[in-house]
């Protein structure tokens, strides 16, 4: 069964993320897939791990409500297209990992047209040649059964634990405010990383 998500949800999540684009899309059913099994996330204790930074994590935040800025939106760069999710109330979690070979066929082809791109060998039909498989593939994701897009399996690891508020300590050398976690001492001095980093290159 294609995506179940009202369009309206849709246009709003493409207008957050900034345009449309293939990536976007699998990061929708993926949240699709998280709103299936946990239904609405605003305001319960779920978290998410993405392995990636790719586009679709903003569909990830913008229709789960698991967000950066939150804190229940943990990145790992591990450049692995898949989503962790964590109930803690409830002890339900899994990962997704999305199935790359339903659209290897387009990438395929799309990868040797960036490469004449690179090459600078593009001319004006590439270009829309380009346009017309990216829109072949937002299609493809957004019909497909979310079974067979993404492989379901457990998370390789256990559930976050909540964000402690820290201490915070002031750096000696540039005077800001720095989490005391992210701090180096350095000559006898509390540096922030940046000015720690200035320092120890000299050696
Ligand atoms: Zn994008
Ligand atoms: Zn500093």
């Amino acid at each position: 069964m294609g995506c179940q998500i009202e369009k309206a949800k849709i246009d709003q999540t493409i207008a957050f993320h900034g345009h449309r684009c293939p990536g976007l899309m699998i990061g929708i059913r993926a949240a699709e897939v998280a709103l299936q099994r946990l239904g609405d996330m605003k305001g319960k204790d779920v978290v998410a791990i993405v392995e990636t930074d790719m586009c679709g994590v903003d569909a990830i935040q913008f229709l789960t409500g698991c967000t950066f800025g939150k804190g229940n939106l943990i990145h790992k760069d591990l450049g692995k297209i898949a989503f962790n999710f964590y109930d803690r109330d409830r002890n339900i979690s899994f990962r997704l990992l999305f199935v790359s070979d339903i659209a290897s066929d387009l990438i395929s082809e799309l990868r040797s047209l960036m490469k004449e791109n690179e090459a600078e060998k593009m001319t004006e039909g590439d270009e829309d040649w380009i346009q017309r498989l990216r829109n072949e593939l937002e299609e493809r994701y957004m019909a497909i059964d979310l079974e067979k897009m993404f492989l379901v399996t457990d998370p390789p690891w256990p559930v976050p634990k909540p964000a402690k508020i820290l201490q915070s300590l002031r750096c000696e050398t540039c005077g800001e405010m720095t989490m005391e976690s992210r701090t180096r001492r350095f000559d006898g001095k509390v540096l922030c990383l940046p000015c720690f980093e200035k320092v120890e290159q000299k050696i």
